[in-house]
């Protein structure tokens, strides 16, 4: 693990340098407080730091102050190493954001026994974020195509189409279905149809603009949102969507597997007054009529 040490006096400074290195810590040293608060920011930043109270530009405590305030979730074991020993001048320490403080001179033994405790609490610490971060993904993100799920997209409708109320501005979907996907599984089996969904949602992703958003509504269909979107545009996005899955058969295994998809695209008008289910129906209806009319083609149903 990375530790940071900061002190301005040289012999100090060369000792922790020492006892830290040869105790199998990676060492970054600096004698003044302005420095070390700006490695600490740095990305890849050492997790501990061993901070003296009395340095130039910028003394331990303000540095301290400093990360709590701006970084408070950042994953940090600040230890103040400083000649101020009365109480008063510990409950500061603590108090400014410190994790734990010694007092000069140090025990050896004592300062490395310090650093284990650092050491288990960070590896807590980022052990519960990845945790976390993995049940956001969890729960917000289809687990086969890595699109938005079904809830979390419908959400973004609902936002979007508040948005566009308040703004007076136009919101369109696109509704995607499969063509005789039936056929793809039959042929190919599950897996092959599997693949065919994950490539799908690949080239809807890349064809979409950065404020677009792409999810699994059932299935074999994905909604797609797009913002501040007009008729005209919402009808060249989805002829985009159409070509980017017809115009090149998608690779499985030995096979060159021919995928086309039907569009339904809808827009509510600025003052359309639709609310979330008129709109999904009405890209629902549009997606029908481009069954119908025979598939491998996009319709559109608008409400101004
Ligand atoms: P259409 O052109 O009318 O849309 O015909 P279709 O065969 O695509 O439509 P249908 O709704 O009859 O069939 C959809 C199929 O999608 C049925 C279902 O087994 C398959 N399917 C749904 N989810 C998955 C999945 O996660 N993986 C795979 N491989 N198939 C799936
Ligand atoms: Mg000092
Ligand atoms: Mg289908
Ligand atoms: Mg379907």
């Amino acid at each position: 693990m990375k530790v940071l040490i900061a002190e301005d006096d040289a012999t100090s400074r060369r000792v922790l340098e020492v006892l830290l290195q040869k105790s199998g810590y990676e060492v970054e040293v600096t004698h003044d407080g302005a420095e070390a608060l700006s490695r600490l920011r740095m990305p890849g930043a050492p997790d501990i730091a061993i901070l003296d109270w009395m340095m130039p530009e910028m003394d331990g405590v303000e540095i301290c102050r400093q990360l709590r305030a701006h970084e408070p979730t950042v994953p940090r074991y600040l230890i103040l190493l400083t000649a101020k020993g009365k109480t008063e001048e510990v409950v500061e320490g603590l108090t400014s954001g410190a994790d734990d403080y010694v007092t000069k001179p140090f025990e050896r033994k004592e300062l490395l026994a310090r650093l284990k405790v650092g050491e288990r609490i960070i590896t807590l610490q980022k052990d519960i974020i990845a945790a976390r971060e993995e049940l956001r993904i969890l729960a917000t993100q289809d687990s086969l195509t890595a699109t938005w799920n079904r809830r979390v997209i419908l959400d973004h409708v609902g936002q979007e189409l508040t948005r566009a109320q308040r703004k007076r501005s136009s919101l369109s979907l696109a509704m995607v279905d499969l063509d005789h996907f039936k056929r793809i599984n039959d042929h190919y089996g599950h897996l092959g149809g599997d693949e065919v969904l994950r490539e799908v949602s690949r080239r809807l992703s890349a064809s979409l603009r950065p404020y677009d958003a792409v999810g699994r509504f059932g299935g074999e269909e994905f909604l797609v949102v797009m913002a501040e979107c007009g008729e005209a545009e919402a009808r060249s996005v989805g002829e985009r969507l159409r070509t980017c899955v017809s115009e090149t058969p998608i690779q499985w295994e030995t096979h060159a597997i021919e995928v086309t998809i039907s569009v339904g695209v809808a827009t509510a008008g600025d003052t359309s007054g639709l609310t979330v289910e008129n709109l999904i129906r009405l890209a629902d209806d549009a997606l029908y009529r481009a069954k119908s009319a025979g598939r491998n083609r996009v319709e559109y149903l608008g409400m101004e």
